[in-house]
């Protein structure tokens, strides 16, 4: 299951964020606008609870977030992803996943995971701007199911055919929303057309 979201101004921003000549800071600003764009489509169907709020007019039924959120950053690049959504879920409890794509095998490999303890029946949601082989994403589900998660979101930016393969091969359950599903992977395992390294462009390290 995976939605790839069109609306014109994400695209815009996308346009904005792909460019080369785009520097970090604005490629940060743009990053986190994205990702706002994209969880908040993400969380179009989430729970919600009945409230009653005294206007200065009438009493008004409004509605609520009945839903407790994990967000949960792959580390390095889905840090950049981190602010957007918790100005959007503000509430969320936040968990680390660090996993590191091997240079010659291209395998993920595990250096770090912090996750929230009994917060099984939350909705987490999965960041990382970038899905190529879709290795790392597994992974990264692989550890927050064994950590109790039954109900995940991935959002990222740009995949592409073989990630969301991948991924959905290995975890038919999981959602992914993207502003992006581009051509294919290089032989680097780069996405094309892409973006470049996400991580070095958040922060400024290439
Ligand atoms: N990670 C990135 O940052 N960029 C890619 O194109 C693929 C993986």
């Amino acid at each position: 299951m995976h939605e790839e979201i069109t609306h014109p101004c994400v695209q815009h921003k996308l346009a904005l964020l792909r460019d080369k000549e785009t520097g970090h800071q604005e490629f940060r600003d743009l990053a986190k606008e994205i990702t706002m764009f994209v969880c908040y489509e993400a969380l179009k169907g989430i729970n919600v609870r009945e409230v009653f709020v005294q206007t200065p007019i009438a009493e008004a039924k409004c509605h609520k977030i009945a839903e407790e959120l994990v967000v949960v950053p792959i580390l390095r690049a889905g840090i950049g992803m981190l602010e957007g959504i918790l100005e959007l879920v503000p509430t969320a409890r936040v968990g680390f996943v660090g996993m590191y794509r091997e240079a010659t095998t291209k395998r993920p490999v595990a250096y770090y995971e912090r996750l929230p303890s009994e917060s099984n029946n939350a909705l987490y949601i999965l960041v990382d701007p970038m899905i190529a082989t879709g290795g790392t994403t597994a992974a990264a589900i692989d550890a927050i199911k064994s950590n109790g998660a039954t109900r995940i979101v991935v959002v990222c930016i740009v995949t592409c055919p073989e990630g969301l393969r991948n991924v959905e091969a290995a975890h038919p359950d999981v959602r992914i929303l993207t502003a992006s599903i581009d051509d294919r992977l290089d032989d680097r395992k780069y996405i094309v057309p892409g973006l470049g390294d996400a991580g070095d462009r958040l922060f400024g390290t290439s």
